[in-house]
């Protein structure tokens, strides 16, 4: 889960279509290509979430994160075309300085460990031959609950009432799904410091004050164990994304080492294989990591940390804190923001 995705969508406005049109003079030109031969070898580590037929069916609990299936397979073939799939242990190698990584390299992530990613997203890609890695939550898989941003904004959604007492006191109304919004994130600036049974708490006393239960679509939505194994026998991998999902920089170093270390060793005792690869989840307020977060993760054994600051990869990169790109919710958005990031321009 992403800061950026938790608003609600609107129309788009006529400004942007003229926009889109200006994005596409721009590509058919060639223009960013011929710059980014100028550019050292880099690469693009994308981040996906959620992957379903119809995204609007549960946007209550997935806000704007889900990408609809039809444009995911659009997504990967144009990688597959266009671009250089690979994996990330392999980009790690160049990154490294072992090898000389090939142009337009492109990697595929997945945060947070939905089901879909395997019943709707793993299809695809195997189609289409595209390896990726999926960073499960993994208290949520233990409980086969949906992390807790999704809970809160379900709570914030569903509640029949019109107004919310926050932790300081602080009313807020909620009578326009603006204001519901706008609650809901005041809650994630308090809830991300949080983690294990407090961060529970936390949610299950949100869930109380605005008279809500839990979501009945939300049970099934997370990864069981089976399908992160199956996800292993079709040639992907498997990294952590921290136990409980706290944003790692607001929490105590305890906290953190903890996330860390016991979501590594119950992937490894359920999955039995290595997990070499962690990404900081970025659930609200920044930063997301921290030197000591980068420090810790390190101790904790893994190789690898993708966080959610935006730009390429490239050799010689600290490899516990990676950039990532963000791949939109169209195939050209996806083309234009690869293209713009390996000419060097802002996504
Ligand atoms: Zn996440």
């Amino acid at each position: 889960m992403q800061s950026k995705a938790r608003g609600f969508e609107f129309s788009p406005h006529p400004s942007f279509m003229i926009k889109d049109l200006a994005k596409k003079a721009v590509l058919r030109s060639g223009m960013l290509k011929l710059s980014a031969g100028r550019l050292g070898p880099n690469a693009a580590i994308l981040m996906y979430h959620a992957v379903q037929a119809d995204p609007s069916l549960h946007a209550d609990l997935f806000g704007g994160i889900a990408h609809s299936e039809a444009v995911f397979r659009n997504q990967v073939e144009l990688l597959a075309r266009e671009f250089r799939p690979m994996s990330l242990s392999e980009v790690s190698e160049y990154i490294r300085g072992n090898g000389e990584m090939p142009k337009r390299s492109v990697v595929l992530t997945f945060d947070d460990g939905y089901a879909d990613n395997t019943e709707t997203a793993r299809p695809i890609l195997n189609q289409v031959g595209v390896p990726a890695t999926f960073y499960a939550t993994v208290s949520c898989i233990e409980e086969g609950i949906l992390p807790w941003p999704s809970r809160l904004r379900y709570a914030f959604r569903s509640t029949s009432l019109s107004e919310w007492t926050d932790t300081e006191n602080k009313r807020w109304t909620l009578r326009s799904p603006s204001e519901r919004e706008q609650a809901y994130l005041a809650s994630c600036d308090v809830c991300c410091k949080l983690s294990g049974r407090a961060q529970d708490a936390f949610v299950a006393r949100v869930a109380k004050e605005l008279e809500t239960c839990e979501s009945p679509e939300a049970r099934g939505l997370m990864m069981s164990y089976d399908q992160l194994r199956a996800l292993v026998r079709h040639g992907h991998m498997i990294g952590s994304h921290t136990m409980t999902h706290p944003n790692m920089a607001y929490v105590t170093s305890d906290e953190a080492r903890n996330e860390l270390t016991e979501s590594k060793r119950l992937l490894e005792l359920k999955l039995g294989v290595p997990i070499k690869h962690f990404s900081y989840p970025c659930p609200a307020l920044s930063p997301h990591w921290n030197a000591e977060t980068l420090a810790e993760t390190g101790m904790a054994g893994y190789e690898t940390a993708v966080t959610t600051d935006n730009g390429l990869v490239r050799r010689g990169n600290n490899l516990l804190c990676l950039k990532r790109i963000r791949p939109t919710k169209t195939v050209e958005g996806l083309r234009w923001n690869l293209e713009s990031a390996f000419a060097g321009r802002a996504g």
